[in-house]
């Protein structure tokens, strides 16, 4: 089963939550989404690690064939284009790579050139293959990055965890894409509620099935609980707020692979999903 790993923002324990699923699968494969900020690799710390450069298309001008006629300004709809002083001009962050300026320039005066954007690492935990992607700082798109490490990682046997970026914006969605079920987590208060009611928004729109992990959890929100109940979304675990897990995360330790009664929670978790995820 490809799972994604979501949640409505950064610190619910997303990453917590995905890197030990795969440590308790064991034949796994890890994919680690959140780009602009991969930290799953700090916990599986993977061994023979490979890495490849991640690229995308960026036009060039020739100024001898360009007649200045600005038809590639105006069409690009991301205004990745300026012209000045006679000549087009690419923002290389902005510009997606949709090659459309060089099939309406007239001219022939537009190539494209490859710009690396960031790279995939991917390296062993055990059985667990862990693949990171790793977006260049300075880079507004993470849909390149995190489209290859799907790529690499997606053609892996057992399960697949898709540890998402925060939020609900494209990165998401594209890490969603590939996956067949949707694990959201979420926090016990307030803010959480409200962060996981707009992933649950997002994931109705994929028509995926669903389950809930409520992390960090010292006693019933009623209100999250209600919430549940009411969208009909089974809550698949309630992970405690305690000193035994709090101290193995913030050493980076994979809590399933030291604690014998997380290991037991992440076993059941992974139980559930299979029952009730299924798609
Ligand atoms: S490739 Fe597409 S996004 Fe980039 S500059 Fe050309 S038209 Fe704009
Ligand atoms: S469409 Fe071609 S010829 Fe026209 S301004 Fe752009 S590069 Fe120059």
């Amino acid at each position: 089963m490809k799972v994604a790993v979501l949640s409505g923002k950064g610190g619910t324990g997303k990453t917590f939550v995905s890197v030990n699923l795969a440590a308790a699968a064991q034949n796994a494969t890890y994919i680690d989404c959140d780009v602009e900020e991969p930290n799953g690799s700090l916990f599986l710390k993977p061994e023979n690690v490979t890495v490849t450069t991640v690229h995308t298309l960026l036009p060039a001008f020739d100024a001898g064939r360009c007649n200045g006629c600005r038809k590639c300004v105006d069409f690009c709809r991301f205004n990745a284009l300026a012209f000045i002083k006679g000549k087009p001009k690419v923002f290389p962050e902005i510009c997606h790579s949709c090659g459309g300026c060089v099939l309406v320039c007239p001219a022939g005066a537009v190539s494209e050139h490859k710009r690396p954007v960031g790279r995939v690492e991917r390296g062993m935990h055990g059985r667990v293959s862990v693949v990171s992607g790793v977006l260049n700082l300075g880079e507004a798109s993470a849909v390149p990055v995190i489209r290859a490490a799907l790529a690499e990682g997606l053609t892996g046997e057992g399960h697949t965890i898709i540890d998402c970026p925060p939020g609900s914006g494209c990165p998401v969605l594209e890490s969603v894409s590939a996956s067949d079920a949707c694990l959201l987590v979420a926090e016990p208060t307030a803010f959480g509620l409200h962060n996981l009611q707009m992933v649950v928004e997002m994931v109705r729109l994929l028509s995926k099935p669903c389950g809930i992990v409520i992390n960090k959890m010292e006693a019933p929100y009623e209100p999250l609980e209600e919430y549940c109940r009411q969208s009909g979304i089974p809550v698949l675990s309630r992970i405690p707020y305690g000193e035994t897990l709090a101290r193995l995360n913030a050493a980076a330790q994979i809590a399933c692979e030291q604690d014998p009664g997380s290991r037991l929670l992440f076993d059941a978790l992974l139980q559930r999903m299979e029952a009730e995820m299924k798609p």
